[in-house]
């Protein structure tokens, strides 16, 4: 759908001019008047000074910590996670403005809407079902679940009857073939009635991030199996964009920058209570990259906390470097032998819990302690093959500095330790550096891409921050001749993220140099032709937002120039790893300076 025909169909200018803007954003974070601009603490990202201005004039909001802007429709779209067409309606309906819908699209729109209005009918149906049910509520007190805690996650249950939700919906005279596409009934194979889905279990209604109830997971009380059963996909349920609890904890998760990821309903729901209102489950199925990116709008740390049986370990295993390539600082929860979330909360151990979240670790410890606590480390021969697969999960780690740190952990096992740590160490760090020799010239054989079009989906999609901090940089040179000659001084072109933002600067540089003046048109005829010309005119169109602040240009420079550095340390590695770079030469003095300079940050 191109934007000329959501224009068409959607009354947007209507729409922004009916809503006030301040009154919207007010509503998730206390806005402050400071001058004749209004500032607030950005949704966003966690900062602690205000860098998120809202511009009444123009209807507009732009935050110069993490770069993102937009209008009233992309707020409530970011903070509320929500697709454009959902924060249109929402904000036409704020409005009390009618919105005329295409037939396919009107058809998809009522669908959704029967299973919610389905959906409503049966949560309500087992709300009342639990009070009737001495046993199921019995066994959620023993699972110490709180009366509030029922409430407030509108736990029910449903009887262990074969059509005791079929004939409630019946007598509210719903269809039972819609019911069937909401999954609460199963058509039966005999004769043509229709049968419970969900029979004996504690139901879990499941709630996108605004709250409607788009399925039901259902535990079974004794030992039935399956011991997790969800509903089936829907027009309103797809499983792999869905994170139990999030419409909870997504405010939590945002401010503490942290996500906590559990496996199952009741997991997430003791730790909400228990003070750990930043903590979602999977739901028992398997983490998705779309879970990852559903997170990625709240946070970019998460710490995952899966139960300690091997089923969990392996999810645990599979999950973590999906998170690594979303840009994810991710750790792994060790939880004691025996235990999950659930049954360590609910013996009352909070701070235990709070420990173990503090102290969760990278996952290549973790990899490596998975590996040492299922190795014989009493032989010599266990000690051997230990540190054989410790070296192949070192490889892994890209950071020189990283890996020595764990090598020096390592040297203890080595047959040779006795002899001294430092020949202990260096043995090891031969046996790694040869795996990834071995990688690289395996690597090396497939062509090199350029980074910028590295990912380009994941640029695509949303720019990142790093990308953000590049066009402000770039266009506050271009809108104000105050910044040019600075940010040249501080970060040359060549220095610049992107391939575009490289010529663009350049481009800049070279009119500084000769003193010719920064007009868009002749910008524009210089860069005639060049990859950088699409960006130069998304620059020129993009909103006008309020002044840049010398706070904001200062921060994009800092972003790329942290960003520049660490790509330069890690070329540099590279070749000091390949033997390119000697240390007597210039580049390992750079180098060095650059290990030092980032061991914090890398
Ligand atoms: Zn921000």
């Amino acid at each position: 759908m191109g934007a000329e025909d959501v224009k068409f169909r959607y009354p947007l200018d209507d729409i922004r001019t009916k809503t006030d803007i301040v009154e919207l954003i007010s509503t998730y974070v206390s806005i402050k008047r400071s001058g004749k601009s209004l500032k607030a603490l950005c949704p966003f990202h966690t900062e602690k000074t205000p860098s998120f201005i809202v511009n009444e004039d123009l209807q507009r909001w732009r935050c110069y910590g993490c770069g993102e802007y937009g209008d009233v429709f992309t707020f409530l779209m970011k903070i509320e996670n929500i697709t454009f067409s959902e924060a249109v309606q929402e904000l036409a309906k704020r409005a009390g403005i009618t919105i005329q819908r295409s037939p396919a699209e009107g058809k998809w729109e009522n669908d959704r809407e029967k299973l919610l209005h389905i959906n409503n009918a049966a949560a309500s149906y087992f709300s009342q079902a639990l009070l009737a049910a001495p046993h199921a509520m019995a066994y959620l007190h023993k699972r110490g679940v709180s009366q509030e805690s029922i409430v407030k996650y509108s736990l029910g249950y449903a009887p262990e009857d074969w059509r005791a939700l079929a004939g409630y919906l019946t007598s509210k005279r719903i269809d039972l073939r819609d019911a069937e596409k909401a999954g609460l009934v199963i058509k039966s194979d005999k004769g043509s009635g229709y049968y419970d889905r969900f029979r004996n279990r504690i139901i879990f209604p499941i709630q996108d991030v605004t709250g409607k109830n788009i399925a039901f997971g259902g535990r079974a009380i004794g030992d039935e199996q399956p011991k997790y059963l969800n509903s089936p996909e829907s027009p309103a349920f797809a499983k792999n964009k869905t994170l139990y609890g999030l419409n909870h904890a997504r405010k939590s998760i945002a401010q503490e920058d942290r996500a906590i990821i559990v496996e199952g309903y009741l997991d997430a729901l003791t730790a909400q209570c228990a003070g750990f209102s930043n903590t979602v489950a999977t739901m028992g199925t398997a983490l998705t990259p779309e879970h990852v990116n559903l997170l990625s709008r709240y946070t970019h740390t998460a710490v995952i906390a899966f139960d300690s049986d091997s089923a969990g370990m392996s999810a645990t295993l599979r999950s973590a470097p999906m998170f690594e390539q979303a840009g994810f600082d991710v750790r792994v929860l060790c939880m004691p032998p025996g235990n999950d979330p659930d049954s360590l909360l609910r013996e009352g151990k909070a701070s235990e819990f709070t420990r173990l979240v503090t102290e969760a670790m990278p996952v290549v410890e973790y990899r490596l302690k998975l590996l040492q606590d299922s190795s014989d480390l009493k032989s010599d021969q266990g000690k051997v093959e230990m540190l054989k697969k410790a070296s192949a999960i070192l490889a892994d780690v890209a950071s020189a500095v990283e890996r020595d740190r764990y090598i020096r952990g390592l040297a203890q096992y080595h047959p040779n330790f006795s002899g001294g740590a430092t020949r202990a160490e260096e043995q090891i760090r031969r046996d790694v550096d040869n795996q990834v020799t071995a990688r690289g010239r395996a690597s090396s054989r497939s062509p090199q891409m350029p980074r910028e079009t590295a990912k380009p989906d994941a640029v695509k999609s949303r720019p990142s921050a790093l990308t953000l901090a590049e066009r402000c940089l770039l266009k506050a040179m271009i809108m104000d001749p105050i910044w040019g000659p600075k940010v040249i001084a501080e970060l040359p072109p060549e220095q610049f993220a992107t391939s575009q933002g490289i010529t663009l600067a350049s481009a800049i540089a070279n009119r500084l140099a000769a003193e010719k003046g920064m007009a868009w048109n002749d910008l524009a005829e210089d860069l005639a032709g060049t990859e950088a010309a699409d960006l130069l005119s998304e620059l020129s169109i993009a909103d006008s937002g309020p002044d840049i602040t010398a706070q904001a240009v200062e921060d994009c420079l800092k972003r790329l120039k942290i960003h520049w550095k660490r790509q330069r340390l890690k070329d540099l590695a590279a070749r000091v790893e390949q033997g390119e770079i000697r240390s007597s030469d210039e580049e390992f003095a750079e180098y060095w300076r650059l290990v030092q300079e980032l061991h914090n940050t890398v």
